[in-house]
């Protein structure tokens, strides 16, 4: 089944280049590499043919020879960021200058530190091109294809209450930007969002607004897939993928590229395996056609969708993915996937969502811990997902949860055991 079809089958509707100085956009057209990536698409307006399955620097890449290995693949585009901390910019840039022809460097307008390190609204122009000075440095380039607006939608608002979508139209961030690509320091803009708050908002303005070439939304099969609740908020719950879908399309319309992340919901490797009956249980190579088969929904799931990037520490995982690359969805792959969103159906916070975001009365921020404890569970990336939390405000941990009756389950229309996900998070990710 190809794009095309699976439209049909799911009932599924449907360069201008900046100033980029010195820097070429011209591209020989791959061939497929055996065993390696089969599929190039264009990257919206920036014109880049890139593969189909894309690199992420989220978890921690330390190993260069993982950048290589994916090259020799004829992976192409690679996301970092200076608060994937400490080592992904670092790690990249010790295998760029064999391959920088070769690739697209996209990373986040951040500070050098633990997770978050994100510009704030107002930040002086000066600290934006600060802050992209340094990572240049760290990735040993001369220049970055793309730079993030990151991660729009974890907080609604700052402290002065102005919303962050704000960010994405911040005059001094668009003069700093302005300013590295008059350079050639820089070509392309974009922005990322994974909500809780905001996230069809912001990226539908990141679409409208002419000045951003690329979004990163969170996308997978089980915004379309998961069983819904069988009460008054299915309605509302149903609006949610037709949004982020209605963005989609006019970023199709207006060649905005889309890379998205979050691609592969977790099939838990180490918390819940008993209740995987469907797939694990049965045969452990289920489990892993699973993932490729939500890999390959999520590449032939619109048409905008460019790539998607997927964190990769060995050189196994590297392989793996690109499997997947140009692969057709086979009506097994769909049957896999239903049991798939049955397995986690009733274990899995949707990233994105944001449904309980404002639940809790003592402020904690029940989405963001849902996600740290995805990243430590389910991704394996203890140590990040640890300082993430840590990065949380006290008042806005799990703590507050072990005393507690728990009205925030009411906001969760999947009725996840909240109070009980919270806890465990709770464990995982604090320093003792
Ligand atoms: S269990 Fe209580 S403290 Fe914890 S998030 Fe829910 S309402 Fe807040
Ligand atoms: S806990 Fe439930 S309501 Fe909250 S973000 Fe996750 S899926 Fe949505």
């Amino acid at each position: 089944m190809d794009r095309r079809d699976f439209l049909k089958t799911a009932g599924i509707g449907g360069a201008a280049l900046f100033g980029a100085g010195k820097i070429s956009v011209a591209q020989e057209e791959k061939k497929p590499v055996e065993g390696g990536i089969q599929k190039y698409n264009t990257l919206g307006r920036t014109g880049w043919r890139v593969g189909d399955v894309s690199m992420g620097g989220g978890g921690r890449l330390q190993n260069p020879s993982i950048v290589q290995r994916a090259v020799d693949l004829g992976i192409n585009y690679f996301d970092t960021a200076p608060d994937y901390f400490p080592a992904s910019e670092e790690t990249l840039g010790k295998a760029l200058p064999k391959v920088r022809d070769k690739v697209f460097i996209a990373t986040k307008m951040c500070k050098f530190g633990k997770y978050p390190q994100h510009l704030a609204l107002h930040t002086p122009a000066s600290k934006y091109i600060q802050c992209v000075e340094d990572s240049l440095k760290r990735l040993q380039t001369d220049h970055v294809d793309v730079l993030f607006i990151h991660a729009i939608g974890e907080r609604p608002t700052n402290d002065a209450g102005e919303k962050d979508v704000e960010r994405l139209r911040d005059p001094e961030m668009l003069k700093a930007t302005d300013q590295l690509k008059k350079q050639g320091k820089a070509r392309f803009l974009a922005t990322s969002s994974h909500g809780p708050y905001m996230m069809a908002e912001a990226l539908d303005f990141a679409v409208e607004c002419g000045h951003i070439d690329l979004i990163m939304p969170s996308w997978n099969f089980m915004f379309e897939m998961r069983r819904p609740p069988k009460d008054e908020k299915k309605a509302a719950l149903k609006q949610k993928p037709e949004e982020l879908r209605k963005v989609l399309d006019k970023a199709k319309e207006k060649n905005v590229a889309v890379v998205v992340m979050k691609s592969i919901p977790p099939i838990r490797q180490r918390a819940v395996p008993e209740k995987l009956e469907g797939l694990a249980a049965k045969d452990p190579e289920e489990k892993r056609r699973a993932r490729l088969a939500a890999v390959k929904w999520a590449l032939l799931s619109h048409p905008a969708v460019c790539t998607l990037v997927k964190t990769m520490k060995t050189v196994e995982d590297v392989d793996f993915y690109v499997s997947a690359s140009g692969q057709k969805l086979t009506r097994r792959d769909q049957e896999r996937l239903r049991e798939y969103a049955s397995a986690i159906s009733r274990s899995y916070c949707l990233t994105g969502c944001g449904e309980c975001a404002d639940a809790c009365p003592k402020g904690v921020r029940i989405p963001e811990i849902m996600r740290f404890n995805m990243y430590y569970e389910d991704y394996g990336h203890e140590r990040m997902a640890m300082e993430h939390y840590d990065g949380l405000p006290k008042s806005c941990t799990a703590a507050a949860c072990a005393n507690c009756d728990a009205p925030c389950q009411a906001a969760c229309p999947y009725r996840l055991p909240m109070k009980t996900m919270l806890a465990q998070a709770h464990s995982h990710l604090h320093y003792a």
